[in-house]
């Protein structure tokens, strides 16, 4: 408990105070009421993330800076009467009532009042009436109020609302349909006949459902509370993009690398995918990049994955000799995300390209960008917690598979609910982890490599302790701190290969495109390899976004489990995916740049699916969908309407002339 209270004290300063709360009754209050209290047991350790949470009844418990900005809006004084319609969990109930005199408050679904009053009994909190019913009518026995405030978006401020507001009273309601147009909006009664309004800007919230409100609509799975803009007179969207798609050629043929010319002056060119399972994704990556190579004078490629694997298959393609009583790169889950034909094929191309070239500097480099050592070591906490604590090795496996950013899973992080186990454990797996690194590092010393220096490896031994505890309880933290760690990478890879050098990145989209426009960035503060690059580096950094409809992908239901081949459900109407499906283009290039039109019509944000090495289609949309705007996130997007599954590296492709060196024996 003392832990979560110094967790709620950060939360209040880091998200509250520094974003310009400064009512000090407000900021108090939310220091006060245990928000851990007013969510499920099984998400406590969530409840101090700035973020929305399930509450059941498909609805949330509202962010905690969303609470104190609506609160301090509302100026709640001493003594005052507040009316609150969406009680939802009582959370911001409890906030007002360690401030006002009386708090009211109307939930719709009877269930949920029902466990805020229960709350709030527990927690002795005696100054607030709960009711269930349709708050859009107000609670006419308990008016006039001194402050309404409104947790759910209506079509405008409700008549019978502002009737109740004392005359010098406050009502905070959203206002809108559309989750992605949505305005905060103060309206202050004036007089008898007179109000003010002010708009208090942009806001995301769940319907207000009533009267006065919106009409109540079937829920389902694949019915979440958004609406898409009609096509605008004249041309669809789907029309659109059918005349700006440059249609792509086969990926042997040049002319698909010279699509990707007019990106080859710029210092850095990322490369995302959609999934780490997809043949036509790497395909592309590698004609693209063999073109910036050849043509372009690109010296680094670096990869979303471990160093020490990424430096095996350095060392092949430089010709340089393997290094001793090293093991095979790429033998750890997920195997077939680098030990694919399609990676081989571009691992030949880079070895016989270097090999035409006298000037180790002018010679390709591949590089994993990943935190050092990651996989091996996740392996090994896995290993170890098996053998130890077996339900503690499952919730790890959970969070290493599952808690990544875009997912939205109320069932998985239920699932990845720490143990005592857990806790219990982490000393000794740290240790685990320390003694790989230094195992690793002395491995890394026999290459006298051009990069990993004395001076790297200091910086790895110095933060390896923060990584492994950060990576050890997964979330939030440990994206951060990844991303950053890939950034880093890159920019002392950039810095090693001279002033002139340019990189291409390839890894997944949720790493490359620009989180800020992404639910990554709007709803959980979390940040990416693509917007540290436009931030270090501006227009000198290129980020083209990858999608597909349907077809098949290389995928595991769970982390560790077997690759399957699976089969990729068509893309939801309401992505972006569909608008490109529906344009009837098979395969094409689309670049934001070349049609302001298209661009602006695209801003608007929408779904966009995400597939990791995870894939789980049974419940596509809340596993693999997230909001985001897609001309803001990349500068450009590749689509394949049809995709398939890479093919994982058997004995059957084990090459009989291959070289000592080569990286892919079994
Ligand atoms: N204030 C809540 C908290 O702190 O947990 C969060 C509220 S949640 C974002 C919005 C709530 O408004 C939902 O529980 C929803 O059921 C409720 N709601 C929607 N329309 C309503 C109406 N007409 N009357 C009462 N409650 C309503």
């Amino acid at each position: 408990m003392a832990e979560l209270s110094l967790t709620r004290g950060r939360m209040v300063d880091v998200q509250i105070a520094q974003r310009g709360i400064r009512d000090r009754r407000v900021l108090q209050a939310m220091r006060e009421v245990p928000r851990e209290a007013f969510v499920d047991p099984d998400f406590e350790e969530f409840a101090y993330e700035d973020t929305p949470l399930p509450i059941g009844k498909g609805q949330t418990i509202s962010q905690p800076f969303m609470v104190a900005y609506m609160v301090e809006a509302a100026e709640i004084d001493p003594g005052d009467r507040v009316l609150e319609v969406g009680t939802g969990s009582g959370y911001a109930a409890a906030v007002m009532s360690r401030i006002a005199g009386r708090v009211y408050t109307i939930e719709r679904h009877a269930t949920l009042a029902e466990v805020a009053r229960q709350r709030f009994d527990r927690l002795g909190y005696d100054n607030i009436e709960v009711r269930a019913g349709d708050g859009t009518k107000g609670w006419g026995g308990a008016a006039p109020f001194d402050a309404i405030v409104v947790a759910a978006a209506g079509p405008g401020a409700p008549l019978a609302l502002q009737e109740q507001l004392d005359v010098g009273g406050r009502l905070v309601i959203p206002v809108g349909n559309d989750p992605d147009d949505q305005r905060l909006l103060k309206v202050t009664r004036t007089g008898a006949t007179t109000y003010a309004e002010e708009d208090l800007g942009g806001v995301q919230f769940v319907p207000l459902i009533g009267e006065e409100g919106w009409a109540e609509r079937p829920q389902s799975d694949d019915d979440l509370p958004r609406t898409v803009t009609p096509p605008a007179r004249g041309q669809s969207l789907p029309e659109m993009i059918a005349v700006a798609a440059e249609p792509l050629p086969d990926f042997r043929d040049p002319a698909f690398g010279d699509l990707f010319d007019r990106f080859a002056d710029r210092r850095l060119v990322l490369l995302g995918e959609a999934s780490h399972g997809t043949s036509e994704f790497y395909k592309a990556r590698a004609a693209i990049t063999r073109r910036l190579i050849e043509k372009h004078g690109f010296v680094i490629v670096g990869v979303e994955a471990d160093w020490p694997d990424a430096a095996a298959i350095d060392r092949y393609i430089r010709h340089r000799p393997a290094r001793t009583a090293a093991e095979p790169p790429f033998q750890r889950f997920p195997t077939w995300m680098w030990r694919n034909t399609d990676v081989e094929a571009f691992v030949g191309w880079m070895r016989g390209h270097n090999a035409n070239l006298d000037d180790a500097n002018r010679m390709v480099g591949f590089y994993g960008l990943d935190i050092y050592n990651m996989s091996a070591s996740i392996a090994a906490v896995l290993r170890y917690l098996d053998h130890v604590d077996p339900e503690a090795a499952a919730a790890a496996r959970q969070r290493y598979g599952c808690l990544t950013p875009w997912q939205n899973e109320p069932s998985t992080y239920g699932r990845a609910v720490l143990t005592s186990g857990y806790r219990k454990c982490e000393q000794a797996v740290l240790e685990q982890c320390q003694e790989l690194l230094a195992r690793q590092l002395d491995y890394a010393r026999q290459d006298g490599a051009d990069f990993l220096d004395a001076a790297q490896n200091a910086r790895l031994i110095a933060a390896a302790e923060r990584y492994y505890r950060i990576m050890y309880y997964g979330g939030a933290d440990s994206w951060n701190l990844r991303d950053r760690h890939m950034f880093e990478t890159l920019e002392h890879l950039l810095e090693a290969r001279g002033s002139e050098a340019k990189a291409v990145v390839w890894a997944h989209n949720s790493h490359i495109g620009d989180a800020r426009h992404t639910e990554m960035g709007t709803i959980r503060q979390e940040l990416n390899i693509g917007q540290l690059c436009r931030e270090r580096f501006g227009n000198q950094a290129a980020l083209i976004g990858f999608g597909t409809d349907s077809g098949t992908v290389a995928a595991a239901s769970d982390w560790d489990v077997p690759m399957e081949v699976m089969r990729v459900r068509p893309s939801h109407a309401d992505s972006y995916e569909r608008l490109c499906h529906d344009s009837g283009v098979p395969r094409f290039l689309l670049d934001f740049d070349r049609d302001g039109a298209l661009r602006n019509r695209l801003l608007e944000r929408r779904l966009e699916r995400f597939i990791g090495v995870i894939y789980r289609p049974e419940t596509e949309l809340r596993s693999h969908y997230a909001d985001a705007s897609l001309p803001r996130q990349f500068d450009a997007f590749v689509w394949f309407n049809k995709t398939k599954a890479v093919t994982p590296l058997g004995p059957e492709h084990a090459g009989k002339d291959v070289p000592e060196t080569y990286p892919f024996g079994l």
